[in-house]
């Protein structure tokens, strides 16, 4: 932000109205339907659907640079609805009031450049943008809270009561639904289903601690999906799936806020995400071309959507250069690290269809790009990155796998930079690390550990079995002394340390 603003002629904007008229649009048959009813697919021919607002022509009458800086000052104000995704509230969820936004704190989460070190690694320049960093620790608490804010905003209306919310995950849905659904409590009560045995003990124990009812079937997420679409279409349930589109609305923050952080210019930039369910990408492509579309940046930066080979219809699906002859086909997953992509028919495929298309033509070029990537590149880059000072989840470094390999396919240059989704926590993913470390990994991932990779405890005992400190039994003052000594001797040892001469 430059210092010498004068915000005089942004005043009248600086707090937003809710004044937007949204609706839902169908990707197949184009009908438009009011959003005062609980919608998720079109009632005519069942596709999935965006949402658009009447009134976003209105949004062109304020410029670009005007629009930067009624962002640019709204990060400096201290009231909470303005603090997390609704920032860009005439983008996001125009028609809510700011008294029916939740914010739990999610969004403007860190950009961290990578280390010269890791650069070099790499071969390429580049930043994570830790998404991990969010309140569930992941990115699916941007649409969240945009599919929640609804629901609030509903129920304030008096449109909807006795709100139950559903949704089927590879984890980190339900983490995020349970919390914000849990913040309602008991406007708003959450049910979750997750695939049994399928899910990190991290992600299972976040609904649970969150006070939702958790149900585990046998299979793999899209049969969860199959479960919760029945549940929707014959009971009274909200889906909180990324069938809703509110969520879709909500997970563009992660451009608008991409675009400020990088003061508004996208030249020589690259925006990397890992593709499942494909929500967030089709978020990612169109806030990217909202802000283009007002003026707010001057080009869309290049995508890359990155799959695993376990996991990867997407990428085969564009993998037919002829727009006009692609088909989709649904493929069975294989067990996959990236457990949270780890999905064979994905829901928002039509999104992603159309906002691509639409995004190469805006720049009259490709400029949507997907990469397919090994399971041990996979695990080897996300370690290689955590040891080098980031907090990527298994995803995250499936992002950078799918760098490493844009940057050798000649997808991405030198001279770009490149922005990297770590879409959740290490943490929550831990399991895949404590197995790798272990080699333990079972053989279905088809990742072997790399013993320069692995890194374990050392456990350090003492020599004299009595010197051995307990919580019960504590050593009087000599013994412990000759036991500190002869500890802190052997850890020296270890680590090469040469004593003070
Ligand atoms: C949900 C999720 C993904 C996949 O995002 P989609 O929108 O389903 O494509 C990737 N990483 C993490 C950590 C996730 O939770
Ligand atoms: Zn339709």
């Amino acid at each position: 932000m430059r210092y010498d603003y004068s915000f005089e002629d942004i005043e009248p904007y600086v707090i937003p109205r809710p004044n937007g008229e949204l609706y839902y649009k169908c990707l197949g048959c184009s009908a438009e339907y009011s959003i005062e009813k609980l919608l998720y697919v079109c009632p005519e021919c069942n596709q999935v659907l965006l949402l658009h607002d009447r009134n976003a022509d209105h949004l062109k009458k304020i410029s670009g640079q005007t629009w930067q800086k009624i962002f640019d000052f709204r990060k400096m104000l201290k009231i909470p609805a303005l603090k997390g995704i609704y920032r860009y509230h005439e983008f996001i969820g125009s028609c809510i009031p700011l008294d029916s936004i939740v914010y739990l704190g999610e969004g403007h989460t860190p950009v961290v450049e990578a280390s010269d070190h890791l650069k070099e690694k790499t071969d390429a320049n580049f930043y994570f943008k830790n998404d991990g960093q969010n309140p569930s620790a992941s990115f699916k608490d941007r649409g969240m809270a945009s599919a929640v804010s609804s629901i609030k905003y509903l129920v304030d209306q008096n449109l909807v009561s006795d709100v139950i919310a559903v949704c089927a995950s590879t984890g980190d849905t339900s983490a995020a639904a349970a919390l914000y659904a849990s913040y309602l409590d008991p406007m708003i009560k959450s049910a979750v289903l997750l695939p049994h045995k399928k899910v990190t003990s991290q992600q299972l124990s976040q609904p649970l601690g969150s006070g939702a009812r958790v149900f585990e079937i046998p299979g793999v997420f899209d049969d969860c999906m199959k479960v919760v679409e029945t549940l929707s279409s014959s009971y009274p349930v909200v889906l909180l799936n990324s069938k809703n589109a509110w969520r879709i609305l909500g997970q563009e923050s992660f451009s608008y806020e991409i675009a400020q952080d990088f003061d508004w210019d996208m030249a020589d930039k690259v925006v990397v995400v890992p593709i499942g369910n494909a929500g967030n990408i089709s978020a990612v492509m169109n806030g990217f071309i909202k802000f283009y579309e007002a003026g707010i940046i001057n080009r869309l930066p290049k995508i890359i959507g990155v799959q695993s080979e376990h996991a990867d219809p997407v990428y085969r699906y564009y993998l037919e250069p002829d727009e006009n002859k692609r088909v989709f086909k649904p493929v069975d997953t294989q067990p996959s690290v990236a457990q949270a992509a780890m999905i064979g028919n994905p829901v928002s495929m039509p999104r992603v269809i159309e906002i691509a298309q639409k995004y190469n033509r805006l720049m009259e070029k490709e400029q949507v790009f997907f990469v397919r990537v090994t399971e041990q590149a996979i695990m080897d880059w996300q370690l290689t990155a955590n040891a080098a000072g980031h907090i990527a989840c298994t995803q995250g470094g499936e992002c950078l796998a799918g760098l490493v390999a844009a940057r050798e396919n000649k997808i991405v240059s030198k001279n770009e930079t490149a922005i990297l989704d770590a879409t959740a926590h290490a943490i929550k993913f831990s399991e895949f690390q404590d197995l790798y470390f272990n080699s333990t990994i079972s053989e279905s991932y088809k990742v072997v550990s790399n013993p320069e990779k692995i890194n374990l405890p050392t456990l350090i005992l003492p020599d004299t079995p009595n010197l051995m400190p307990s919580q019960k039994n504590r050593l009087a003052p000599a013994d412990l002394k000759k036991f500190v000594n002869e500890i802190s001797d052997k850890i020296a040892n270890q680590l090469g340390l040469n004593v003070f001469s």
